[in-house]
């Protein structure tokens, strides 16, 4: 994906740069997890692009497991949570590792950590690839970290707005998010220029 960035969104970080970090957080982890055969916990559905370009960067032994959650109160930010999809695997006495896309004010990442944390694995660490820590509020332990980035709404690279964009390469801020708002699909056809499926009657 290439070409100039829509009105409205800034390039915050784009493929190579992000291609380049995936490789070295893959690095970290292959050699702190070497001997060891680790559950990378991916938390759906933001964060499986980053899982599967991590994933191929680990030279171990490695399984994947997928949950789904949702947040509920204002913006998703009550810190109150609901397990929708369940792991499929057992994590007790496991070496886990939760990949996260993104984490902002940290509640969910928090509750989740708890709820895994009941299940008695053997270790339990996180790798987040975007870090919004100026809006923390909750203190989080974040081993692998990705990129610290500044207090703005993202897309791309797994994160949507509206269920779209998860499939741009790159991280786009969107310094207009009015105009998202009301019109979700409006940068659609600036990226895809040939888009003209479903979605474009939503
Ligand atoms: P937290 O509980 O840390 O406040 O929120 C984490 C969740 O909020 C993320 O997993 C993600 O779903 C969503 N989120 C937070 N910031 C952004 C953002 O800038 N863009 C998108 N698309 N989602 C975000």
């Amino acid at each position: 994906m290439s070409g100039v960035t829509p009105e409205g969104l800034e390039l915050l970080i784009d493929a190579a740069t992000l291609s380049q970090r995936v490789a070295e957080l893959g690095a970290d982890l292959t050699r702190d997890y070497a001997g060891r055969c680790p559950v990378l916990v991916s938390v759906l559905k933001g964060a499986t692009l980053f899982l599967a370009d991590l994933a191929r960067h680990l030279e171990i032994d490695c399984e994947v497991d997928f949950m789904s959650i949702s947040s509920f109160g204002a913006g998703g930010a009550s810190g109150v949570v609901r397990i929708e999809q369940d792991l499929s695997g057992n994590i007790e006495g496991r070496d886990v590792v939760v990949v996260e896309d993104i984490v902002d004010t940290g509640l969910t990442l928090q509750y989740l950590m708890r709820v895994l944390e009941a299940r008695r694995p053997a270790s339990l660490e996180v790798c987040a690839l975007f870090d919004k820590d100026v809006r923390r509020i909750v203190d989080l332990d974040i081993a692998y970290r990705g990129f610290s980035i500044p207090d703005t709404f993202v897309i791309g690279y797994g994160l949507d707005h509206d269920e779209v964009y998860r499939n741009l390469d790159s991280l786009y801020s969107v310094t207009d998010v009015n105009a998202l708002v009301a019109v979700p699909q409006r940068y659609v056809g600036s990226f895809f220029p040939d888009a003209g499926g479903p979605n474009q009657s939503r």
